[in-house]
């Protein structure tokens, strides 16, 4: 007999329990500046949300917010190909339309993903390297909330139990960024379930040294404040009021 699947009444049960700021800075006003105005990760230019078709059927039933994702490029095409059978990309309104209940389990974790030891063990959050030039939270990790940590834990521990697909894919994108990392020779910023900030060194066994948010490297436009603003002039964006514990404060 087939197994039951992860259901659209999970998904509400999830978003319920699931609902912390993942900062007290509104981030989208650092990234926007530099990507016409809107945040990097509500764009499908720069990042497609794919989720569980089950997601797709809660959403659905709850607003007119979301739709299918119709790809434009090969790039685009060759992305939504490859999903698995259970999965779906989706295109949401825009954030000058977003509505905090209704976004999905990737919006509320973005910029980060559940990271797996070569064990499989659940150690922590970390990032979706592919942002790191663009994300202004992947160069500002000290603002990340505790409340979000331990609520994106505890979510993603229901996932894995309810959708053993989703436990294998996190732990093979944890294996592939274990060997880019290596191959790049940086190390990988772990913020770890239980507390405290951890990096692994390219090329170890995985071995978890504890540290600051000061030893994670800042990236792109975000490297420093003059890089920051030289960057938002080229773009022609505007610079935002300054969030409070945001870069320029560190
Ligand atoms: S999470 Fe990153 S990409 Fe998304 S709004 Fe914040 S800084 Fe921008
Ligand atoms: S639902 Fe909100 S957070 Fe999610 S992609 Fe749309 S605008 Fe961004």
């Amino acid at each position: 007999m087939k197994k039951p699947r992860i259901s659209a009444k999970d998904f509400a049960s999830l978003y319920k329990q699931y609902n912390a700021n993942l900062a007290f800075v509104d981030c989208g006003r650092k990234c926007a500046p530099l990507n016409n105005g809107q945040p990097v990760c509500c764009t499908t230019e720069n990042a497609i949300p794919v989720v569980d078709k089950a997601e797709f059927e809660l959403l659905k039933g709850r607003t007119d917010l979301w739709f299918k994702y119709k790809p434009n490029d090969a790039v685009s095409r060759r992305i939504v190909d490859e999903l698995n059978s259970n999965a779906c990309a989706i295109e949401c309104k825009g954030a000058a339309f977003c509505e905090r209940d209704n976004r999905t389990i990737a919006c509320r974790s973005f910029p980060f993903y559940p990271y797996l030891d070569k064990k499989g063990n659940f150690i922590g959050l970390t990032y979706y390297w592919d942002f790191e030039d663009r994300c202004w939270i992947i160069s500002n990790m000290q603002v990340v909330e505790r409340k979000f940590v331990d609520e994106m834990v505890a979510a993603f521990e229901r996932i894995f139990k309810l959708d053993p697909d989703e436990y294998d894919t996190m732990k093979s994108h944890s294996a592939t960024m274990r060997r880019v990392f290596t191959r790049q020779g940086k190390i990988i910023p772990i913020i770890h379930r239980d507390g405290g900030y951890f990096k692994i060194k390219p090329g170890n066994d995985g071995t978890l040294t504890p540290c600051t948010p000061d030893d994670f490297k800042k990236f792109g436009p975000y490297k420093s404040e003059a890089a920051y603003i030289k960057a938002v002039k080229e773009a022609g964006g505007t610079l935002g009021p300054v969030p409070k514990g945001g870069y320029l404060a560190s």
